[in-house]
């Protein structure tokens, strides 16, 4: 598609990759057939063709209105659409490009905002545990939809002290380590049985993935600036790799390169991050896997987050892994297809995320697995609120000492 820019982005950094983003669509429409709210919708502005019309129209024009951004907050950011497209869109990036510039130029309600900024200061300040702590213990009078969102809380087991020479670093999270801190305690496990070390690194905090869903893209660029000063002596030093328990904080983490490539002071620390940052499945995948074992013959539904699948381009290691420690593994129809849990969508876009979970939950548990495993903490929290088996991070299955 030929793009001629407004003056306002024309010579910008984002403006010209936007023009380079779009100018590879070629309309031909394949990514709609697999854009979730497409289906649900039937509107061809709900899925990703039309959403590029509209973010292109508005860097042509300079102008945009409200309704444009109602399409766009009505994306789930899946990304669904990058593995259907034949012609290499990105699409993520666009998006993120377009949402930039819509929320300057249709400036949202200050109800709107406001919400905005409590979810943000709930989600990444230093209250988000207490009042975590203080849900739980209210949790059995809470109304369903509320109390859905506080996962009640399980024994973690201790994380093994340092002994290898292989040493990583493994990004702790803002909301995991208050919602799940099993999740994180069980990988430092299962990484210590394959011979890698996690060094605890104080100072890191969100990815920046939560402040940039959510429009505040400077506050994101200050998380990602944080999270480089405490890693980047560590990185001088040799670690091997930086480990992602959350496939949402990973897919932001990798984009750090590209999120950060105008900043001077940053630029090259944050693609040398980029470049170390791992998901631990391909760690695992990678590794000495042969010695994990899972509860033998357990039959598992594996959801593939879509931040691990189309995010990061990272299927079928999860399943390889799960399969060679002695798991089976169930058939789940439509796999390719997000839960509705996307961050805070399923806090803004409850409708919709409603569908997309019933939807999701009838495939997951269709031929009758025992446990449900995932890999985000969105979606675990999410799938949970409702499923009627177990919801576990799909490490948990092959720790090798689980807590009692
Ligand atoms: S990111 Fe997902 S919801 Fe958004 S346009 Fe692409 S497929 Fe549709
Ligand atoms: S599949 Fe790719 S090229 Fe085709 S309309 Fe969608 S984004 Fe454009």
């Amino acid at each position: 598609m030929h793009t001629v820019l407004a003056d306002f982005i024309r010579e910008t950094p984002a403006g010209q990759e936007a023009r380079e983003i779009i100018g590879k669509c070629v309309h031909c429409g394949f990514c709609t057939a697999t854009c979730p709210t497409y289906q649900l919708l039937g509107d061809e502005l709900d899925g990703p063709r039309g959403r590029i019309y509209l973010i292109k129209h508005a860097l042509e024009s300079g102008e945009c209105a409200a309704p444009t951004r109602v399409h766009l907050d009505r994306c789930l950011t899946c990304r669904s659409c990058e593995t259907t497209c034949p012609s290499g869109v990105r699409y993520g990036r666009l998006l993120e490009i377009g949402r930039e510039v819509v929320e300057e130029k249709a400036p949202r309600h200050f109800l709107e905002r406001t919400v905005r900024w409590l979810l943000r200061q709930m989600m990444l300040g230093p209250l988000f545990a207490p009042m975590l702590g203080a849900a739980r213990t209210v949790r059995a009078i809470l109304p369903h939809i509320l109390a859905r969102q506080v996962p009640p809380r399980r024994p973690t087991g201790d994380r093994p002290a340092s002994r290898h020479p292989r040493q990583v670093l493994m990004l702790e999270g803002c909301v995991q380590p208050a919602m799940d801190p099993a999740i994180n305690a069980a990988a430092c496990r299962v990484l210590d049985r394959i011979g890698l070390s996690v060094k605890n690194v104080p100072g890191t905090g969100c990815c920046g993935a939560l402040s940039l869903h959510l429009g505040a893209s400077e506050e994101a660029r200050q998380a990602m600036r944080r999270n480089i000063d405490a890693w980047w002596p560590h990185v001088e030093a040799g670690i091997e790799a930086i480990v992602m328990t959350a496939s949402g904080c990973g897919v932001t983490v990798r984009e750090y390169a590209e999120l950060l490539a105008d900043d001077e002071q940053y630029a090259e620390k944050a693609r040398q991050i980029s470049k170390l940052t791992r998901d631990i499945a391909e760690v695992i995948y990678d590794g000495e896997h042969g010695p994990l074992q899972a509860p033998a013959g357990i039959r598992v539904a594996f959801h593939s987050p879509c931040t691990l699948q189309h995010g990061q381009a990272i299927r079928g290691k999860v399943e390889a892994v799960l399969r060679a420690a002695g798991a089976e593994l169930v058939p789940v129809a439509d796999s390719h297809l997000c839960c509705g849990a996307a961050g805070t969508y399923s806090l803004l876009q409850p409708a919709l995320s409603e569908q997309l979970l019933g939807n999701k939950l009838g495939h997951l548990q269709q031929h009758k697995p025992q446990v449900i495993v995932s890999a985000n903490i969105g979606c675990l929290v999410h799938l949970a609120g409702e499923a009627t088996v177990p919801v576990r991070h799909w490490i948990e299955l092959i720790d090798p000492s689980p807590p009692g």
